[in-house]
């Protein structure tokens, strides 16, 4: 096959799954180049900016670096432009650096947020379209609350210290309810009364979240009512200033921060393109999602419009995106094998889910479930984990849920702050030496001497390698059960000269298991059916616990040698080894595992200086221009 260029224009929801999916389908075929043009060298996740404008996660917890996200995929090119314009004659997408030849081609440049010309909001109104917006509305709330925390004038104050929400769908409704979570942060850090903070959202219409089932929506709008959201409903903006808007009945409202979140339009960039538009500047497409210019020319995501099921065209959200993708790029995969790629757009939503801050939320699923709070919450998290999992990237699985759960500030999360409480390692080093120095001494006595477990004598004390045992118990044909009471009463004697510290002070120990569960009989069996491999299993065993106690005490991969520490004492435990006087090995190893080899310890250069090698290797050098190698 001659070679075949397939460029998809914007890395946004629609873009990147677009990417991966082709991509993997056309992973063995050499002939095939898929590009990827996005004016960021990242993906924006842009259902979380609420929570960076809100400062819940770090700023740049939300931007997907595209070179890690489609890490070891020969097939892609990235290339950090501004797509300009297509010239379907000579069959090039043309940007501001470069021209990129395509046989089929997917734009997916999202959308923007729509004031419909209401005076002033360019001016001094904020929107939250993009990562930039989030950035700026941050600076703002900060910049204004300081202001106003030091205000004698009671309005000026009353003004800079009210932050209105206009709009009540997805993004507002998210928005308000992420500012609330951080009043009392912000109240904290500039010594005010929280309750001086206020915060209302504006809706034209009768109701609120009225793309919420109706008994979803109010217990939303209950939460906000009872954590002081003021809701006022009919109300009309009509202009913005800067210390006060305009209402529709002729009244103004007090505020310095106006959000503006009541509409959404496609991208002003969309018009370039010279392909028909739509409702609200929407791209016009087929049930095929190809534009209605240009059969090699798809359009997905939030730019287009596909008005086969309404009016009003697709909802703009991410199930919309995703299903226009898949809809594009099936049918280039089948117009590449020479079919006729005529799969018709097929829209699914399986459900809604809007958080109101970093604990509560309401969720709508398959319009089955309904859930609201804590679970509502735990699902709208699952699936954002979802996503990353379907998009191939455990690295971006784990940011998320880093900045989501254990790296959070303020307690704002879920688990209200119990994950992600952090304190200074070293008050663990102490712990993560001792720990070392128990294996090492326990080793001390079976490394030599008689009773050295290097010397061909049995040391483990399970019944079936005992020579009069098992020719009996196989003889016998007895059930694991019976055999396993057999392995108790060998293993509780046997266990004394196991662990070689003594405990026995006072009462004689007692075991954690006196009878090795049937499971634990079962697979430790099949594991060391007989001596020879006993022998085996006692001699590398004690080099392990040497290898972790030298570990633990050097500091070297202390979050290793901390779950193998666990993974050994449950192993003991269960096997009929360990005593309970033994069990503080496991929450002690589990303390070791919060990065104590960081403080006195080598894992303090040894495990950057690996992320970075590992890292370099695996996904190259992230940069903030990808693709300036390409011709022009
Ligand atoms: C605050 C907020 C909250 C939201 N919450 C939800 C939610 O809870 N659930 C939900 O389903 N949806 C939600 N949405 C909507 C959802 O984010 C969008 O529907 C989705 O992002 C659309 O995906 P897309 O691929 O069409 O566009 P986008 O994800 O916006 O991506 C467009 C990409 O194109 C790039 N681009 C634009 N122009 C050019 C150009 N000329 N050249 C090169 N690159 C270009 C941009 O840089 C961007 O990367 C929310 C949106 C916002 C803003």
């Amino acid at each position: 096959m001659a070679q075949k260029n397939i460029v998809i224009v914007g890395a946004g929801f629609a873009g990147v799954y677009a990417t991966k999916r082709l991509a993997k389908h056309f992973k063995k075929d050499k002939d095939v180049t898929i590009t990827l043009i996005d004016r960021h060298s990242y993906f924006t996740y842009m259902t979380e900016l609420h929570e960076v404008a809100a400062d819940r996660v770090p700023e740049d917890a939300i931007q997907y670096d595209l070179q890690r996200l489609f890490a070891r995929r020969k097939n892609v090119k990235l290339v950090t432009d501004t797509a300009t314009t297509i010239d379907r004659e000579k069959k090039l997408v043309k940007t501001k650096h470069g021209a990129y030849p395509y046989d089929y081609v997917m734009l997916g440049i999202g959308s923007q947020p729509n004031d419909f010309g209401t005076p002033g909001v360019k001016d001094y109104g904020f929107t939250l379209g993009s990562w930039e917006h989030a950035i700026a509305l941050k600076k703002h709330i900060q910049d204004v609350v300081r202001r106003g925390a030091e205000e004698h004038d009671p309005a000026k104050r009353k003004a800079l210290l009210s932050i209105v929400v206009v709009g009540s769908g997805f993004t507002g409704t998210e928005t308000i309810g992420e500012l609330r979570d951080w009043r009392d942060t912000l109240a904290k850090e500039n010594k005010l009364d929280p309750s001086e903070i206020t915060f209302t959202l504006m809706e034209m219409a009768p109701t609120i979240m009225n793309m919420l089932d109706r008994s979803d929506a109010n217990k939303a709008e209950r939460y906000l009512l009872k954590k002081g959201v003021k809701v006022m409903k009919n109300t009309g903006v009509v202009g913005v200033h800067e210390d006060h808007v305009d209402l529709k009945d002729g009244s103004t409202y007090p505020t310095s921060t106006l959000i503006w979140t009541a509409g959404v339009k496609a991208t002003d960039e969309a018009a370039q393109f010279g392909l028909t538009q739509g409702r609200a500047g929407r791209i016009v497409v087929n049930s095929h999602m190809e534009s209605q210019d240009d059969p090699d020319v798809y359009v997905v995501g939030d730019v287009s419009f596909f008005g086969g099921n309404s009016d009003r065209g697709e909802p703009q959200i991410v199930q919309g995106a995703e299903a226009g993708a898949k809809t594009a790029l099936t049918n280039i995969e089948s117009k590449m094998a020479g079919k006729a790629g005529d799969l018709d757009y097929k829209a699914s939503y399986s459900g809604f889910m809007v958080s109101l801050g970093s604990r509560y939320g309401v969720a709508n699923l398959m319009n089955i479930f309904h859930l609201s709070g804590f679970f509502a919450m735990l699902m709208k998290h699952l699936v954002n984990m979802l996503y990353f999992l379907q998009n191939y990237s455990g690295y971006y699985f784990f940011q998320y849920m880093m900045h989501e759960f254990f790296r959070t500030k303020n307690d704002r999360n879920l688990m209200r702050g119990h994950l992600s409480r952090q304190g200074n390692v070293l008050w663990a080093v102490p712990s993560r030496i001792f720990l070392g120095l128990m294996w090492l001494v326990d080793c001390a006595g079976k490394v030599s001497g008689k009773e050295s477990w290097f010397l061909d004598k049995l040391r483990l004390p399970f019944d079936w390698l005992q020579p009069a045992t098992t020719s009996g118990a196989s003889a016998a044909g007895a059930d694991a059960t019976s055999a396993a009471s057999g392995a108790a009463k060998a293993a509780a004697p046997a266990a004394k000269t196991v662990f070689s510290l003594s405990y026995q002070y006072g009462k004689e120990p007692m075991m954690v298991f006196d009878k090795m569960p049937n499971w634990m009989y079962t697979i430790t069996k099949a594991m060391i059916p007989n001596q020879d491999v006993a022998f085996f299993m006692q001699k590398s065993m004690t080099i392990i616990e040497i290898l972790i106690g030298l570990a633990l005490v050097a500091g070297l991969f202390t979050w290793l040698s901390g779950a193998v520490s666990v993974a050994f004492t449950i192993i003991f435990c269960l096997s009929g080894m360990f005593y309970w006087v033994n069990i503080w090995m496991i929450p002690m190893a589990i303390a070791v595992m919060n990065g104590s080899g960081r403080a006195f310890g080598l894992d303090k250069w040894v495990v950057p200086y690996l992320q970075k090698t590992f890292g370099k290797w695996w996904y190259g050098t992230p940069k903030a221009l990808y693709g300036s190698d390409t011709p022009k």
